[in-house]
């Protein structure tokens, strides 16, 4: 019960969990004169290696850049197409676009949300230069079938894992798949440093560039130089960085991760539970047997007859405090900027369409108990009573 009596909780959807111990070590840094260039980086892109056991991770600005550098390490450009699922975050399109190449879009599958292998073949073209996968509410996607692909056609493939840390097939973890995986830090995923982003790799000549490409170009980092001053650019780079602040957030997050997770599936199962007699409604698929799923979020699909109501679903919980998301509200395909330049007709990517037109995204964040997962089961049962005739 609220403090006004009536039966309303405070569940926003996102919460990060910052601690003492975050606290602190953001004091620490603050203490000392470094803020950039210094040691807390190198040892969060170590621990952050150790952790989904890539042979190298490097910390920058977001995930966003991080796609952008992977995309313009392997050398795509204008004139090429690199292939999108619809269902995402407009980055994982953008960072194509920032390079000149262009943005192809495949559908996913409507089960799990994730970039669908046969509308991946039908996606690919001649110019193909990179296949992005997005392993959509935390499951790690069908990559067997999508690595298989990518490999006939010699195509690297790269992960947005902004969703799915905690993801592993066989022990593989999400962003080892292919060439390369892309993470996100932003406030609402499963750990944050405010902003920033890490890319993982096992190829450790992809990992030195892109390196020098989060900072300006320059060949060498600041330890490296004897002197000051002593360095030259090789190349066209941008500045990308992680700061010493941003990678004391993420050394004290990392050591949460495990219990993240723990809370995140837990909570993930006690809802799904909670929703498993309800008509009229489909879960989007989030654990799968021989997979580690990093239970980002419980998203619930209407069936076609209630699409309509969705708003009124959205606002029922709300007033009982439930905060809910929209992934993704628009298929990416048909947000303006891609829209006005690539002009998809109205039917095309079905699978992506009914996601962002009938979904709700409930939450199971580590902020949210069992106790508050049955509530918001019983009040979304509730919703859809009073909806349904
Ligand atoms: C959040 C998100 C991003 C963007 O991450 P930033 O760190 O905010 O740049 C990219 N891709 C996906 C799938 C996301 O969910």
């Amino acid at each position: 019960m609220a403090a006004d009596g009536s039966n309303k909780r405070e569940l926003p959807f996102g919460r990060p969990m910052i601690g003492i111990e975050e606290r602190n070590a953001v004091l620490d840094v603050l203490d000392g004169p470094i803020l950039v260039h210094g040691e807390r980086v190198a040892a969060f892109e170590r621990e952050f290696a150790a952790y989904t056991g890539a042979t190298r991770a490097v910390a920058v600005s977001s995930c966003t850049a991080a796609l952008h550098l992977v995309l313009m390490a392997l050398g795509v450009g204008p004139g090429d197409e690199v292939v999108v699922p619809a269902q995402t975050h407009v980055a994982t399109a953008h960072a194509a676009e920032f390079l000149g190449a262009r943005a192809v879009f495949a559908d996913v599958d409507p089960r799990t949300g994730s970039l669908d292998p046969a509308g991946l073949e039908r996606a690919i073209g001649p110019r193909c230069r990179a296949i992005m996968v997005v392993h959509f509410m935390g499951l790690p996607g069908d990559m067997p079938a999508i690595r298989a692909i990518a490999d006939r056609r010699g195509i690297p493939m790269i992960e947005d894992c902004a969703l799915s840390i905690g993801g592993r097939i066989a022990g593989i973890h999400t962003g080892l798949h292919g060439i390369a995986g892309c993470f996100s830090f932003y406030p609402v995923k499963h750990m944050t440093t405010a902003e920033g982003g890490m890319v993982i790799t096992n190829d450790p000549a992809l990992a030195d560039k892109i390196s020098k490409l989060r900072a300006f170009g320059v060949d060498r980092t600041h330890g490296e130089r004897v002197v000051p001053g002593q360095y030259d650019v090789s190349m066209l780079g941008f500045n990308y960085r992680m700061n010493e602040i941003e990678a004391a957030l993420g050394r004290e997050q990392i050591k949460r991760l495990p219990d993240i997770l723990a809370q995140r599936r837990r909570n993930w199962r006690r809802l799904n539970a909670a929703l498993a007699g309800v008509t009229g409604i489909e879960v989007i698929r989030t654990e799968e047997a021989g997979k580690d799923s990093g239970y980002y979020a419980l998203s619930v699909v209407l069936a076609d007859a209630l699409e309509a109501r969705r708003i009124d679903i959205i606002t029922h919980l709300r007033d009982a405090g439930i905060g809910t998301s929209i992934y993704y509200p628009t298929p990416v395909p048909f947000m303006s900027y891609y829209r006005e330049k690539y002009g998809p007709a109205e039917t095309e990517f079905p699978h992506a369409r009914k996601i962002s037109r009938a979904s709700i995204t409930l939450p199971v964040g580590p902020h949210l108990s069992e106790n508050d997962m049955a509530f918001i089961g019983a009040t979304f049962a509730g919703a859809l009573e009073r909806i349904l005739p």
